[in-house]
């Protein structure tokens, strides 16, 4: 398997995973350029890409959608409350599917949404499987479940956003209102509460850590890194930044 990261933070979400000749896109909220150069610089093309799942609707997740698929009618799978939530009639228009619980089989990818709490309609964390690998996505949440935290306990690769430090955040130019939006149960995970999951989920067969969604206003990339490193204890699992503006990691497993 091949998981890459075309880019995460505040602005833009996009990663493409591929097993063989299947490949799934989480999120598109590249704009359509940008998506077009980071899948070309992968070497892969829109109309390859077989299924598109979403996490939620906030634009930095969706904002390349509408001009890609244009582009390549690829299927489109979220929560019904997401589908619902991009814009007006959007399930009707385009080839769109609720998932309504159960897990959707895309080639040898198996995808399950796990609920999330974030302030959008209904959004969601993935956990995909293939006969080897086990990949977690969790990127705008405020807290972690126990059903969540199930997921990264079986996984051998964590995606999961380390979106900002506490103290940086508290003392930084954000507006109050923003600051405890942010801090919040349906806002963003804190380095902190990243480490915390990262310990209690670590377990014998996890390769490797995306650090995800890192704030470019409060937080810093080695703050993120030290403090899961630190809570995971283990310099055999590969801890991986991610920034807005750079591709990567790529991982191949
Ligand atoms: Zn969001
Ligand atoms: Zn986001």
């Amino acid at each position: 398997m091949r998981l890459s990261v075309l880019a995460s933070g505040s602005k833009a979400n996009s990663i493409l995973l591929r097993e063989g000749d299947t490949r799934i896109l989480v999120d598109a909220g590249l704009g359509i350029r940008a998506m077009l150069l980071a899948l070309q610089q992968i070497g892969e093309r829109p109309d390859l890409i077989d299924a598109i799942f979403l996490t939620h609707e906030h634009s930095d997740h969706t904002r390349g959608l509408g001009r890609l698929l244009n582009k390549a009618p690829i299927p489109v799978y979220a929560t019904h409350g997401t589908l619902d939530a991009i814009s007006p009639g959007f399930a009707r228009k385009q080839k769109a599917f609720p998932m309504n619980g159960e897990a959707v089989d895309i080639g040898p990818f198996t995808v399950s949404a796990i609920g999330v709490s974030h302030d959008a309609a209904e959004p969601a964390a993935f956990h995909i499987q293939t006969e080897s690998d086990v990949v977690t996505i969790a990127t705008d949440l405020g807290e972690v479940s126990r059903e969540l935290s199930q997921a990264f306990r079986d996984s051998t690769i964590a995606v999961i956003e380390s979106n900002h430090d506490e103290e940086l955040l508290r003392t930084g130019p954000y507006p109050e209102v923003l600051k405890v939006r942010i801090a919040s149960s349906t806002g963003h995970l804190s380095n902190h509460q990243t480490a915390q999951v990262l310990h209690r989920c670590r377990n014998r067969n996890l390769k490797h850590v995306v650090l995800a969604h890192l704030s470019e206003e409060n937080n810093h990339p080695q703050l993120a890194r030290s403090s899961a490193c630190e809570a995971l204890d283990n310099p055999e699992i590969a801890v991986h930044l991610t920034a807005q503006k750079t591709l990567g990691p790529i991982l191949s497993l």
